[in-house]
C-alpha cells in the first residue's frame, strides 16, 4: 500500500539562503520554519522557530546548500526542541521552482526527466533557477529515497489564453526563444483563489476574482471560473504594478531613449529599471518599503505622497481593466506583506474604484492587518476581501497532490 503523505517539508532554496517550513498535513499544521541565511558567505546563520515560541538563532558553519541542509536536518531532529525523532519521518520535499515555462502546466515530481526538463530552463531565471535545482539535488543526498515534488510559480497562469499572453511583436521571437508573458507569484495567487472561493462559499470552478498579491514584487491576476486569464507580471517579474525598486509597465521606446542617451548596457539598464525603480526612485526611501513610505506620507513628504498614489493608481487601473475581461468579479482580494497589512495603500486603491460601485469601509480598513476581512461596505457592488496568503502551505498541499495522483 502507498504510505501517506503526511509530513512535508516546504523548500525555497535562494542563491544566498534557504527558507523552510514542516508540514504536518494532518490538519495542515505547521511544526517549525526558519532558514539559512548567508549559504557560501561568512557568518552564516541558522534560524529556527516552532509556532508560538521565540526564534532560535545560530551561527553555522553553511559553505554550500547541502551543508545548510544539514543543518535545518539537526535542527529538526534536535532532541530538546526538534519537532522529528528522525530524518525517516519526513514522507516528502515541495521545492519553491521560479519557471516552468510552458514545459510546466502543474506541480510535478522532480525525476531525472523533469529535473532536465528544468535543467533547460535556467535561461528564464539566470539568478533564482540554479539555486532552486541546486535546493532539489541537496534534499536528493540528504533525503534519500524520499519524493521531491516542484511547484513552479509560473504554472498557475499557464491557462492565459494567447490574446493574453503573447507580445505583438514577430511571432519568431516566441519560437525562437519562448519570448511571451508568463507571469509570477502563481502559487499565492492560486492559494488565494481556493481561499476566497472557501469565504465566498462557491465551487472553484465558478468564482471570478482580481487577485491583488502586493509585497515588494506585486501583481495581480484575472481569474475567471477558477483559472488565471491575464496577469500583470511578464516575461519576467519586471511588468505590471509599480513595485518596491521595480518600474512595472514602461514604454519600451523609453527604455531605448535611457539606453542611448546614457550609454547604458543591457546589464546596467536590467539594474536601472529592476533595482533602482519603482516606490524606491520615486519616494527615496530604500528599497521602497511600503511602511517607511507611509510614515514618510504621513509627514507630508511630497514624493512619498507620490509614490503611494502611483501604487494606487497603477493597481486601480488593472483591477478596472481585469474585472472586465473576466465579466464581472465575485470578489477583489489583497494579499501579500502590503495587502494584509497596509490600510493606507488599500485605500489608496479602494478610494479609485467607485466607478465599481466599491466603498471602502474605513472602519473595517483600518483595524485590518493579517487576518481575513471584508472591507468594503456592505452597498459596495463587489466585496472587497483581505485575505493572508499561505505559499509554502500551497507547495505542500500541491505536493500531497501531485504525490497523490
Ligand atoms: P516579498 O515580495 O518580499 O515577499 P512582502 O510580501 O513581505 O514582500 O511585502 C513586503 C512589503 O510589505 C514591504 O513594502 C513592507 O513595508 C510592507 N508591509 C509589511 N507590513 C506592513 C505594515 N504593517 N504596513 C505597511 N506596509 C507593510
Amino acid at each position: 500500500m502507498k504510505k501517506e503523505t503526511r509530513k512535508v517539508l516546504v523548500v525555497n532554496s535562494g542563491s544566498s539562503s534557504l527558507k523552510y517550513m514542516l508540514f504536518d498535513m494532518k490538519g495542515e499544521k505547521m511544526l517549525c520554519k526558519g532558514l539559512v541565511e548567508r549559504i557560501g558567505i561568512p557568518g552564516s546563520r541558522l534560524v529556527y522557530q516552532k509556532p508560538g515560541q521565540d526564534k532560535l538563532i545560530r551561527e553555522i558553519k553553511a559553505p554550500d546548500h547541502t551543508a545548510a541542509l544539514k543543518e535545518v536536518v539537526a535542527a529538526l531532529t534536535d532532541p530538546a526542541n526538534g519537532v522529528l525523532k528522525s530524518l525517516d519521518e519526513v514522507d516528502a520535499i515541495g521545492h519553491r521552482i521560479l519557471h516552468g515555462a510552458e514545459v510546466f502546466q502543474d506541480s510535478a515530481v522532480m525525476n531525472k526527466a523533469n529535473f532536465a526538463k528544468c535543467e533547460k530552463l535556467v535561461k528564464f531565471g539566470p539568478l533564482h533557477m540554479p539555486a532552486n535545482l541546486g535546493g532539489v539535488k541537496a534534499c536528493e543526498k540528504i533525503f534519500k529515497g524520499v519524493p521531491n515534488v516542484g511547484v513552479f510559480d509560473t504554472a498557475f497562469h499557464q491557462t492565459m489564453p494567447a490574446y493574453a499572453a503573447q507580445y505583438a511583436i514577430d511571432p519568431k521571437y516566441y519560437k525562437k526563444y519562448g519570448i511571451r508573458k508568463y507571469g509570477f507569484h502563481g502559487t499565492s495567487h492560486k492559494f488565494i483563489t481556493q481561499a476566497a472561493a472557501k469565504f465566498l462559499k462557491k465551487p472553484v470552478s465558478k468564482v471570478n476574482l482580481v487577485t491583488c498579491h502586493l509585497g515588494n514584487g506585486s501583481s495581480l491576476a484575472a481569474v475567471k471560473n477558477g483559472k488565471v486569464m491575464d496577469t500583470t507580471m511578464g516575461l519576467t517579474p519586471l511588468a505590471g504594478l509599480v513595485m518596491g525598486t521595480r518600474c512595472g509597465d514602461i514604454d519600451a521606446a523609453a527604455v531605448l531613449s535611457i539606453m542611448e542617451a546614457e550609454k547604458k548596457t543591457p546589464a546596467e539598464m536590467d539594474k536601472l529599471l529592476n533595482k533602482q525603480s519603482g516606490l524606491q526612485a520615486i519616494s527615496g526611501v530604500p528599497g521602497g518599503d511600503c511602511r517607511d513610505i507611509c510614515a514618510k506620507a504621513a509627514k507630508g513628504d511630497a514624493g512619498a505622497k507620490l509614490a503611494l498614489e502611483m501604487l494606487g493608481y497603477r493597481t486601480a487601473l488593472y483591477i478596472g481593466a481585469y474585472n472586465t475581461v473576466i465579466g464581472g468579479a465575485d470578489a477583489i482580494v489583497f494579499t501579500g506583506g502590503i495587502g494584509e497589512n497596509s490600510d493606507v495603500a488599500r485605500a489608496e486603491v479602494i478610494g479609485r474604484l467607485a466607478a465599481l460601485g466599491i466603498k471602502l469601509d474605513k472602519k473595517a480598513n483600518l483595524k485590518t492587518h493579517g487576518s481575513t476581512a471584508v472591507i468594503s461596505t456592505k452597498d459596495s457592488k463587489i466585496p472587497c476581501i483581505v485575505l493572508p496568503t499561505n505559499e509554502e502551505l500551497m507547495i505542500a498541499r500541491d505536493t500531497v497532490r501531485i504525490l497523490g495522483k
